[in-house]
């Protein structure tokens, strides 16, 4: 009977999601469960017979535990140790008296460590899209305060700060939409049909063709047949056209684009080469975070987001792929996509 007790409670805090571990009031540890060792100890060391403080090497943690054996009990307290960059959210009570081992204390310990994590995300998303919508209006509220300001009666001035109040609130509604589709890619895993390449980079190829003459480039392209992937439509095509759309706006006249789709092993590999500008090392690396731009002029010139790159890698990796890029500066770029093929027996599915 006490067994089968013994064991459930076992279960109990083996499976409870939560690091726990049993000390006596000097601060030894006589108990651990899995988490706990996980996230405090490194492999082949064992937690019991250690003290907190040469496990941890946290003072605040050791003093949250004094407070504790002088009687009060700590709740939810956030905890950095530095041990392994981990935030801990901390509850620390006294148990009851062992007859041998004296006062003991459980302390129980959440990793909070991915929910600060994606709070900071979030929040400086929050502090960069406001800073990009108010660029833009900031512009529209200038040129419409000096018009009514007198400069209305100059038609050449006025026709000129109305051409930049539309090309702003142009601007404006790019940002929207791409907000709109970055948030969209986040949110609904889309629905995926069977999706052949070829025709698709054949299209969009074709559609970006006039864009891509008028910046004085040529536009080349070699396509395996059968490249047959599980994907979502409009996703893939938004790729497509992020990817061939960049190559385009960051290569001068006279230079050139190439699309290569291939199939490796079980994966379509379609890469964008462009003689373009190129990346820097130091920028390589930053250009998939949202609103990251190299040079924020030149982007803002050819009506960049920055957010094109940050939708390319969400989408791909949503679909289990991977995006990279290699790039040399001032000579050109290719960002490689690689998304599993297709297998036979991959069922369509449609999660609505
Ligand atoms: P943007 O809307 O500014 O083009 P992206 O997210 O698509 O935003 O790209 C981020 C940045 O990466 C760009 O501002 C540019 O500096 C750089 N970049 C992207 N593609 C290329 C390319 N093919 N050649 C050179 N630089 C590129």
């Amino acid at each position: 009977e006490c067994t089968v007790l013994q064991k459930e409670v076992d279960t109990l805090l083996e499976w409870s999601g939560s690091a726990l571990i049993v000390l006596n009031q000097n601060g030894a540890i006589l108990q651990a469960n899995s988490r706990a060792n996980m996230w405090l100890s490194t492999p082949g060391m064992s937690l019991i017979g250690k003290t907190l403080l040469e496990v941890t090497f946290s003072e605040e943690l050791f003093s949250l535990f004094r407070v504790a054996v002088e009687g009060k009990d700590i709740q939810d307290r956030e905890v950095r140790p530095t041990l392994n960059n981990l935030v801990l959210n901390v509850s620390i009570t006294s148990l009851s008296e062992d007859p041998i081992r004296g006062r003991r204390f459980l302390m129980v310990m959440q990793n909070i460590t991915d929910i600060r994590r994606l709070e900071t995300i979030r929040r400086d998303f929050v502090a960069n899209v406001s800073h990009e919508l108010r660029t833009p209006l900031a512009s529209i509220r200038a040129m419409a305060e000096t018009l009514q300001d007198g400069a209305m009666s100059d038609p050449h001035v006025a026709n000129r700060f109305l051409g930049t109040i539309v090309h702003e609130t142009e601007r404006l509604k790019r940002i929207a939409e791409d907000l709109l589709i970055l948030a969209d890619s986040e949110s609904r895993p889309p629905q995926r049909d069977r999706l052949a390449l070829k025709p698709l980079i054949e299209t969009i190829i074709g559609r970006s063709r006039p864009q891509a003459e008028k910046a004085g480039l040529s536009v080349s392209y070699e396509i395996e047949q059968d490249l047959v992937i599980l994907a979502n439509l409009d996703q893939m095509e938004q790729v497509l056209v992020n990817l061939i759309d960049n190559a385009i706006k960051y290569t001068s006249p006279g230079g050139s684009v190439s699309v290569i789709a291939q199939k490796i092993s079980d994966t379509a590999v379609i890469r964008f080469r462009d003689t373009g500008i190129g990346i820097m090392s130091s920028d390589l690396n930053r250009i998939f975070e949202r609103f990251y731009r190299v040079d924020k002029g030149r982007s803002r010139a050819s009506g960049g987001t920055g957010l094109g790159l940050s939708i390319v890698k969400h989408i791909v990796e949503s679909h289990e792929g991977t995006v990279s890029v290699q790039s040399e500066f001032n000579h050109g770029s290719e960002f490689t996509v690689s998304i599993p093929l297709m297998k036979e027996n991959d069922d369509e599915f449609d999660q609505n």
